[in-house]
């Protein structure tokens, strides 16, 4: 569903991926860890065309997407939750809902405002609330579930729950199941490697804008050394 081979970005004349290399495929869910600045969000909106590759390719179901504008990336159906939720601040819940919901690729069981409220009851009681008047936990719902009403066939989730209180962060992790159940295929930058290790399928530890750790869940687990030296957990 998504490759990216030897991608190299820059910030100006800073650099800032050295060789990017990861690859998802269709239903998996792959998580992006690293400390601090090392190039995850950097990897994310290099997919999305929001950062422009400096050298190498990304690939979505096969075609080469490489330096192309990021509204054609999206609509190849890529959903992203950005870092910081950037809801409509002026758009009540539902309307932040419907304002970019479409289903141009014809998805056989699309994500509809009672899905999304069937998923996240929480923002059906605050349906008419504006966006600005929302918790933290209520926004990072609502930038998933206007993710969903795109009905992406790949979910790019930047600090799926930064700053979430646990009960809440609970609620997230259990509904990104859920969109997991569905077949949904799912790129995920978060810090709380426990709840990672139970969702996902691989793992892409960064460090200084490449790859220095790929593997599965069980794999992480068993590689004392890896966590402590990359995460330092
Ligand atoms: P964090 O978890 O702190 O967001 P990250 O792993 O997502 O970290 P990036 O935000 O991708 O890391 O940053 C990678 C490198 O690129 C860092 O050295 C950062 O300082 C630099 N960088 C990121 N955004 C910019 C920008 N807009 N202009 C210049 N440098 C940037």
């Amino acid at each position: 569903m998504l490759q990216l081979s030897q991608v190299t970005a820059h910030y100006g004349t800073s650099q800032a991926l050295f060789g990017m290399d990861l690859t998802l495929e269709a239903g998996q869910v792959a998580t992006l860890l690293g400390r601090n600045g090392m190039g995850k969000t950097t990897t994310i909106n290099t997919i999305l065309g929001i950062v422009r590759a400096s050298g190498g390719k990304v690939l979505f179901d096969g075609q080469d997407v490489t330096g192309w504008p990021s509204f054609r990336i999206a609509n190849l159906g890529i959903g992203l939750v950005p870092e910081g939720r950037q809801i409509f601040p002026n758009l009540s819940v539902r309307e932040n809902l419907v304002a970019t919901a479409s289903n141009h690729l014809g998805q056989a069981e699309p994500w509809t405002l009672e899905r999304v409220f069937a998923l996240f009851p929480e923002l059906q009681g605050r349906a008419s609330a504006m966006g600005n008047l929302l918790s933290g936990g209520e926004q990072q719902m609502l930038a998933i579930g206007r993710a969903l009403m795109t009905n992406p066939r790949l979910l790019i989730l930047d600090e799926a729950t930064e700053g979430l209180a646990p009960l809440i962060r609970q609620k997230i992790w259990a509904a990104l199941a859920e969109i997991r159940a569905t077949g949904l295929s799912i790129l995920v930058v978060d810090k709380n490697l426990q709840d990672l290790l139970r969702l996902a399928d691989r793992h892409y530890i960064i460090q200084r804008g490449h790859v220095v750790w790929a593997g599965s869940g069980d794999a992480l687990r068993a590689d004392e050394t890896a966590r402590a030296s990359y995460l330092g957990v």
